[in-house]
């Protein structure tokens, strides 16, 4: 919704100039998606590629009829929880859980200490809020929700390639994950086994067709971002002829799309962009994530702001800015949210004077406007690549065509989504829907049905456990 304030014509000049550095014309849409695809080809065909491109391990989806009682740990990128959750066999699920904090300190410090730290979470979980019986017998069966690149080679065991989203423990990276808990479990003598380790996108995936029958892409747009989809076996190239897998069926992909394009050949990185990066824990990596999700849009806008700030003559704030908004990541993608939830000025000055610290005498209303479209120009850009993202997988997987064009049927296709920018961001999905449908067309994106994935990160681990239990007897 506009707001209710007109910038002067020169002003608006200067925005718009800046703006056509961010817009992403349906040619450009194009070539990003078709680069999408060529990516997507190559990280089916060979390991080490940008686009990792992970085989799970997960051979079934599951259809609501499954059932049982797991424990989840879920480690995202702001968020640690521990869930207990029973599967009752008819779509539906009950889930008891219990968030903890991750520190910045063990964020980035020894491996072993955040392990530690995990394993303590379960263990308070199990005394404190837990019903689970814990038996001397038979260890209770955990799903572990990593949400970071994995190179899985069992369903059960996978090595970090590298950390995202602003961790870096040291000790971790080339190391077997589930091994790394498990051990940890083990050290404080926790009758709990790790029996299948899950990418969130994954647990997306695999709720979504449990509370629906079906589901064609699990997609994360949140701290970070990520997508999951099903494969022939076959497709999987670089698979080679492990005998762990049966070929004829299917297999989830965990794509980590977040490392799309690090090349930059065909992002449209702008100076705010460049800057984010370079400043980042993990320049020259995870690039496509750097333009989508929520750990960074505030970032690029605050660079963005803060350029029109020092830009002589100043065209915002009189040249004056507050220490929040000074400092790195100093201004939320929250914010930004609140900000174009806004209906007039005075409710963004309002969101400006509560977060970041500036005096309401100090915002023009010149400025507010100018911080609104900041935003939006911002956020559009992300929802749009996004956007690139869910339609290079219905092309990729068969159900659409670049350029439009209806699909070989005419099903639903689902797309189950989780994180902050898909359940919180206003117009969001009506973004990434305008994208898909001037990449696919009209048709098909009549037939896209994207949903929340309802506690993905949880039931998905639980799913993932059971299937992991099911397949145990298969493998060598
Ligand atoms: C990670 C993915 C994860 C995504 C969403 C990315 O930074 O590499 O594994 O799925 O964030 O949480
Ligand atoms: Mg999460």
């Amino acid at each position: 919704m506009p707001l209710d304030h007109q910038l002067p014509p020169a002003k608006q000049a200067v925005l718009d100039q800046i703006a056509s550095g961010f817009k992403l014309s349906q040619t450009k849409l194009h070539e990003i998606t078709q680069r999408f695809l060529e990516e997507y080809a190559l990280g089916l065909s060979a390991y080490n590629h940008p686009l990792a491109m992970i085989p799970t391990y997960v051979t079934g989806v599951p259809d609501g009829s499954e059932t049982g009682t797991f424990l989840a740990l879920d480690l995202g990128g702001t968020n640690l929880r521990v869930c207990e959750i029973q599967l009752h066999g008819d779509k539906t699920f009950t889930l008891r859980q219990q968030k903890y904090k991750v520190s910045e300190a063990l964020k980035t410090g020894e491996a072993s200490a955040l392990f530690d730290y995990l394993a303590d979470s379960v263990d308070h979980f199990l005394t404190e809020i837990s019903d689970s019986q814990i038996s001397n017998e038979e260890a209770l069966s955990l799903g572990l929700t990593f949400s970071f690149p994995v190179e899985q080679s069992a369903i059960d065991k996978g090595i970090l390639l590298t950390w995202t989203k602003g961790f870096a423990a040291r000790n971790a990276v080339g190391k077997d994950v589930v091994g790394l808990l498990q051990d940890a479990f083990d050290r404080k003598h926790l009758h709990v086994k790790c029996v299948a380790l899950v990418n969130d996108t994954v647990g997306a995936m695999l709720s979504r067709a449990y509370a629906s029958g079906d589901c064609m892409l699990g997609a994360i747009f949140g701290t970070g971002t990520n997508g999951a989809f099903a494969v022939k076996v076959e497709e999987l190239t670089k698979l080679g002829n492990d005998p762990a897998v049966a070929k004829g069926g299917l297999m989830i992909l965990n794509t980590e799309w977040g490392a799309f394009n690090n090349s930059r050949s065909v992002l449209p990185s702008t100076p705010f962009d460049q800057k984010v990066d370079r400043e980042s824990i993990n320049p020259t990596f995870q690039a496509f994530e750097k333009f989508i999700s929520g750990l960074y849009l505030g970032e690029i806008t605050r660079n963005l702001l803060l350029s029109l700030v020092d830009s002589v003559p100043s065209l915002l704030f009189s040249g004056l800015s507050t220490p929040t908004l000074n400092s790195h990541y100093g201004f939320d993608t929250a914010y930004m949210s609140a900000i174009e939830n806004a209906k007039t000025t005075q409710e963004v000055k309002q969101v400006l004077v509560e977060n970041l610290g500036f005096k309401v005498e100090a915002i023009s209303d010149d400025d507010a406007a100018i911080v609104r479209w900041a935003c939006e120009t911002v956020a559009t850009r992300g929802a749009y690549l996004s956007g690139c993202a869910v339609a290079a997988t219905m092309i990729q997987t068969g159900h659409a065509q670049l350029g439009g064009g209806s699909g070989p049927e005419e099903k639903i296709l689902k797309v189950g989504v989780d994180g902050s920018l898909a359940e919180h961001y206003p117009g969001f999905q009506d973004r990434v829907r305008q994208a898909i449908r001037l990449i696919v067309g009209e048709e098909v994106e009549s037939r896209v049905e994207i949903a929340m994935a309802k506690d993905g990160s949880g039931v998905g681990a639980a799913l993932c456990a059971l299937q992991a239990l099911k397949q145990a007897p298969s493998r060598p």
